[in-house]
């Protein structure tokens, strides 16, 4: 019988961007073998049909015989074994896109989103996998969460652990630092302006505040950080014990976009236990051949969100301004567009699949985000639990109860009813109102009043605008076009639509910056002529302007009252 499924790996010519991956199968007692790989990758919820980038399937025994290959799916290949007791089969996959959840391979450097790269062999997922990398001869590092076995030789429980273990192999830079013994790795891809001494610290005192936080159990055996450093763009990907994620190079000296980076850093290391171990029961085990549909991405996204700051500013590398504009940012996110009514927060996750990943110019208009939308959810449930258990309980109890859940039975994943209760029980009162308003429906959230409940202020920075169109235009071949625009502005009220091209306003010939300042003389209830290009016809447009939408600005009030204050603590200190 097969007792595990050997892969190896090698770079024949990296120049070109490919990978040469072979899976060995021992000890067959079946006739046929099925090969799949999966058309997702776990965090990331959309379709991406790795196997588009599979060619060269070849198959022999294992005495080197050729065997039969038949793609009987887009991600599947039927194999004959023919009574051979063991089976090679053996591909090339293109990898030249570097992202949290793609792959790239280079003459410097191969990172692997392992579940774009190995394929797994079906029903037999459960078994161990061993890896041997075959590495090119300048490549000196292999950074993975794998679990090491020899040289270049590294294993995982099963299929499951073995995808979820991204792989960066070359020349990186590597920083160090424990925690209880337990070794952490910064994995470096790249040059930037970073300080190695404040890297390790920060990454550090993230880690020690949320392994407290968490009971001080940790739950690894060692953990790997892969930082690509790139040109410019972002976002990060959680797994199982390490995560991957992007910055630009040269903006460690800016101190705003640094703060969103720990955000990031903080983000993806909470997912250790929120996702990885607190997981939705849905999500895990997976189907790796389809969607995998859950409601529940507001806790298991949008929680993480608010914990990422929260826990950030626990840690004292930020202070309570600096964690406000973080809210902020969440408040805006929400609060300003109309997609807050037209899309429940547990329907934006189930269709995460084919929305959030997949926006497009009228997002704002139709949909909310389960990861801002989920954070002030929290932000209010927080607040809630903290007003009826006197100060003594927060949300920090609910994950608490959570984790002692997964704990007490691992193989379990969480159900929403299981949340609700668990919050209810705290806050001694049915939430089915709030449920019925804020998870299920499209009211609006009543964020003001409870931030204004722990001494926030929330103000409104375009009120002092007199005016907007309230549209997003870029300029393109010297044309100014419209790429968004916001219900309940005044373009969308005119009927201007994305696509359209701006000529002129009462007879001005604009650009970007003469429209803006044509339209900042004005006020609301002022009438301009605005011409455009639509689909090539000119037509001209009559817009009445109306008052912007909605900035908002987040403030501590100077005097707040002794309840007040106690609400804020017991939220920001936990
Ligand atoms: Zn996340």
């Amino acid at each position: 019988m097969t007792k595990e499924i050997n892969y190896s790996i090698s770079f024949k010519d990296p120049s070109e961007h490919y990978c040469e991956v072979t899976i060995n199968v021992r000890n067959l007692a079946t006739e046929s073998l099925l090969f799949s790989m999966p058309v997702w990758t776990p965090g990331s919820y959309m379709i991406r049909d790795y196997a588009g980038k599979v060619q060269n399937v070849s198959v022999t025994d294992g005495k080197g015989a050729y065997r039969p290959a038949e793609k009987i799916s887009k991600n599947t290949w039927r194999v004959a074994a023919g009574g051979s007791k063991e089976i090679n089969f053996s591909y090339r996959v293109y990898c030249n896109e570097l992202t949290v959840r793609t792959s790239e391979v280079t003459t410097e450097h191969a990172f692997l989103n392992s579940s774009g790269i190995f394929m797994f062999v079906r029903g037999l997922e459960h078994l161990p996998c061993n890896l041997k990398i075959n590495l090119p001869k300048d490549w000196k590092e292999i950074s993975t969460g794998l679990e090491h076995t020899g040289k270049n030789k590294f294993r995982a429980e099963n299929y499951d652990e073995f995808i979820d273990c991204p792989i960066e192999i070359g020349n990186q830079t590597i920083l160090e630092f424990q925690i209880k013994k337990i070794p952490h790795r910064i994995c470096i891809v790249g040059n930037g302006n970073y300080d190695p001494k404040k890297l390790i610290n920060d990454f550090k005192i993230i880690a020690e505040t949320q392994i407290k936080f968490l009971k001080g159990k940790i739950p690894y055996q060692n953990y790997t950080y892969i930082v690509h450093l790139v040109e410019k763009g972002g976002g990060g990907l959680e797994h199982l014990n390490s995560f991957v994620v992007q910055f630009p190079r040269l903006n460690f000296n800016d101190a705003k976009a640094y703060r969103k980076f720990l955000g990031l850093v903080s983000h993806e290391f909470f997912h250790l236990w929120n996702v990885k171990r607190i997981r939705p029961v849905v999500l895990g085990p997976f189907d790796y051949d389809k969607e995998n549909y859950t409601q529940s991405l507001w806790i298991a996204e949008g929680w993480t969100s608010y914990y990422d700051n929260v826990l950030l500013r626990r840690t004292g590398l930020i202070n309570n301004r600096e964690y406000l504009e973080f809210l902020e940012h969440e408040v805006n996110d929400v609060m300003r567009f109309q997609g807050r009514f037209h899309q429940p927060l547990r329907e934006s996750s189930y269709d995460t699949w084919i929305k959030f990943y997949k926006k497009d110019e009228n997002t704002n208009n139709s949909q909310v985000s389960y990861y801002t939308k989920g954070a002030l959810v929290a932000t209010m449930l927080n607040i809630e639990i903290i007003s009826a258990t006197n100060f003594t309980k927060s949300l920090d109890d609910v994950i608490l109860a959570l984790y002692d859940d997964y704990l007490n039975d691992a193989s379990k994943g969480y159900t929403e009813e299981r949340v609700k209760q668990i919050c209810e029980e705290l806050c001694g009162k049915s939430l089915d109102e709030f449920w019925r308003k804020y998870l299920d429906g499209t009211d609006e959230l009543p964020i003001k009043d409870y931030l204004g409940r722990c001494g926030i202020e929330m103000t409104d920075a375009n009120e002092s605008v007199k005016c907007s169109l309230d549209i997003e235009a870029k300029t393109e071949n010297g044309k100014l076009i419209i790429v968004k625009v916001f219900a309940g502005g005044s373009a969308h009220a005119a009927g201007l639509s994305s696509g359209d091209e701006l000529i002129a306003i009462d007879g001005y010939r604009i650009d970007n910056e003469l429209m803006n300042k044509i339209i900042g003389d004005m006020k609301a209830g002022d009438k301009v002529e605005i011409l455009a290009s639509r689909k090539g016809l000119i037509r001209s447009i009559k817009v009445a302007l109306l008052k912007p939408l909605p900035k908002y600005v987040l403030t501590e009030r100077k005097d707040p009252s002794k309840t007040e204050k106690q609400l804020l603590d017991k939220w920001i200190e936990g």
